[in-house]
């Protein structure tokens, strides 16, 4: 190998709308397969908590856009979030940034600045496991598996309104079918399948029965 030869990065993509099961898998692929892992989702739910946080109205794309790229953002692989210093490991999930975070994330200029992290991140550990929304259609499209999770959006919601016990069902599915049409319908890089992706509909799957069948395509 000479010194400008770089080993291949080793990229797990894996993809798909909320409740899909995508966050618990993930950090199971990437436990059994001994790589890093990184909830992208986090990062834009963080520049939403700056947003709000500084009293910033999330549509402002010019000043949401000034905030990303000078934020300083940190996902632990425990799932600890520090943005700019504070602790917004539990705000970041909290029905305010959960509502302004796909205005946020559809601005052009936040997801260059993630995409550019999300890149050095993966660079500087050989690679990872890594979570979200456009990770094998635009961020890793070389990916070495590029998996979409899938559900249907009944039972996505009925997940989702589990694990977050103040809001009622239909308020949580409400709020997931907003979330989806704007992820889906965004200019860019919506969520949608990437090319060459391995589709699962994980609606009556187990998480083990997800983690195996991701494991079995891998080889
Ligand atoms: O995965 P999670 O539900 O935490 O993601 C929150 C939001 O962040 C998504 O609804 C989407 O708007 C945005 N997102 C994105 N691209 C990613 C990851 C998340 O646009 N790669």
């Amino acid at each position: 190998m000479t010194e400008n030869d770089q080993a291949p990065l080793r990229v797990i993509a894996i993809d798909g709308p909320a409740g899909s099961g995508k966050s618990t898998v993930a950090r199971a692929v990437a436990e059994r397969v001994g790589l890093p892992y990184l909830d992208t989702g986090a990062m834009y739910r963080s520049v939403a908590f700056a947003a709000l946080r500084g009293g910033v109205d999330p549509e402002d794309g010019e000043v949401v856009g000034n905030l990303a790229e000078s934020l300083s953002i940190d996902v632990s692989p425990e799932g600890t979030v520090t943005v700019d210093g504070v602790d917004a490991t539990i705000e970041i999930r909290g029905p305010e940034v959960t509502r302004a975070v796909s205005v946020v994330a559809a601005n052009p200029r936040v997801r260059g600045e993630m995409r550019r992290r999300q890149r050095e991140w993966a660079e500087v550990r050989g690679g990872g496991v890594m979570e979200g929304r456009d990770i094998g259609s635009v961020v890793f499209p070389d990916a070495a598996l590029k998996v979409y999770l899938d559900a249907a959006p009944e039972v996505r919601a009925a997940r989702r309104s589990k694990e977050v016990t103040d809001l009622d069902y239909e308020t949580v599915a409400a709020d997931l079918a907003r979330r989806d049409a704007l992820d889906q319908g965004r200019e860019h890089d919506p969520l949608r399948e990437a090319d060459g992706a391995f589709v699962v509909d994980t609606s009556d799957l187990s998480i083990d029965d997800i983690v195996d069948v991701i494991l079995e395509r891998l080889g």
